[in-house]
């Protein structure tokens, strides 16, 4: 049996439980939102992305059969304090929040699509730019000393103007200039599988396209909330914020 085109198992909060499931099992959620469920080599998996905010110990999946337990370990994510020159990006004024707010409710749309995967088996992942990158994901962040949001991607540092591509194929659902983010692409690649590019210098795509693996989707910049040019890569599973590392196991 092959797991190499799977994403790694890794139970902790914004990890992926992959889970075999026997072949009476064909539905599976959690807090009422569908999960993904793949099948390799005649083999069940669900693929539950597991929140950023999951609280350890047992967690609860629902199927059409019994539900499914997990349990949920510690990790030890590392604090980063990063210093801003401009503080609206540390305490943003009312129209900034507004402006946020706006953005925040069109990027949670997407990650609470469910649509159906173009693909038989579970794709395979590339890195979508060069660039030597660290464990940035998860990181718990303090902007000039104040603690906000634990970081919810990958960043891999790179020169502004290089290309980034699309690391498997997937449909634009989503491109904007973000007041955090900057100019951002966000790809569906189905079954609540979502990808976000951030900080681009430009977006070379319209919503709607559809992208193979290595297609070009934008060049790396330094939009938005960043100290120095950078790709931010996200990867979202069943809205939940997981560790893109985690699908380039091969
Ligand atoms: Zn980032």
């Amino acid at each position: 049996m092959s797991f190499a085109a799977l994403p790694k198992d890794s139970r902790r909060a914004g990890g992926i439980a992959v889970i075999p499931l026997s072949d009476s099992i064909d539905k599976v959620s959690y807090q009422n939102r569908p999960v993904m469920i793949v099948k390799e080599n005649a083999q069940k998996y669900a693929i539950f992305g597991i929140p950023l905010s999951a609280p350890l110990g047992n967690l609860q999946l629902e199927t059409n059969q019994n539900p499914i337990s997990i349990s949920i370990a510690s990790y030890p994510y590392a604090e980063q304090h990063i210093k801003l020159k401009d503080q609206s990006y540390v305490n943003p004024d009312q129209a900034q929040l507004d402006r946020y707010a706006q953005e925040a409710k069109e990027q949670n749309a997407v990650y609470l699509s469910f649509s159906p995967a173009q693909w038989a088996s579970f794709p395979n992942f590339i890195v979508p730019t060069k660039g030597k990158f660290s464990n940035s994901f998860g990181r718990k962040r303090f902007f000039n000393g104040e603690q906000r949001a634990p970081h919810s991607g990958l960043d891999i540092p790179a020169p502004v103007g290089q290309a980034v591509v699309a690391p498997t194929g997937g449909v634009v659902v989503q491109t904007g200039n973000y007041f955090f983010n900057g100019n951002t692409v966000m790809i569906d690649h189905g079954q609540g599988l979502i990808s976000m590019f951030c900080h681009l210098n430009a977006i070379k795509v319209s919503i709607g396209q559809h992208l193979n693996q290595g297609d070009l989707i934008g060049l790396v910049g330094k939009t938005g909330r960043v100290t120095g040019p950078h790709l931010h890569w996200g990867m979202s599973l069943n809205d939940a914020r997981v560790d893109p590392q985690l699908f380039l196991n091969k």
